[in-house]
């Protein structure tokens, strides 16, 4: 039934007047979308922020003028690197997958190694 609701989804004043109605007035609904996108801001911001030290941990490893790199998982964990979160991933000809961190790729070379690249842009097609 349509005539079930009945409540500001803000403030809980009772509703009158439109069925399809959310929110007593303009304020409670610029509160509730403010609420919102604050949470939606903050949960993009913590990913942000693991990405971005994951980063700066490979660009701190591989040096600017190898093509690439082998390092030990354990010192990526040292360092902070949280592995389940990438920026892309892809199979590789090999059938292993090559993780992407912006410019960066890597993939495993065997349960404690990795092989770290400096990749350019990612492909957008
Ligand atoms: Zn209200």
């Amino acid at each position: 039934m349509l005539t079930e609701r009945k409540h500001c989804i803000w403030c809980d004043t009772p509703l009158k007047g439109r069925i399809d109605k959310k929110f007593c007035n303009d304020d409670c609904r610029g509160r509730y979308h403010n609420q919102r996108n604050s949470d939606d801001y903050h949960a993009m911001t913590a990913v942000n922020h693991v990405l971005s030290r994951n980063r700066r941990i490979l660009a701190s490893l591989l040096d600017p003028d190898a093509a690439a790199f082998t390092v030990h998982r354990e010192l990526l964990l040292f360092r902070g690197f949280q592995f389940n979160y990438f920026t892309g991933a892809a199979p590789a000809p090999d059938d292993q997958v090559v993780y992407r961190c912006y410019e960066f790729s890597y993939r495993h070379l065997s349960a404690d190694e990795l092989e770290l690249r400096r990749s350019g842009a990612p492909s957008t097609g």
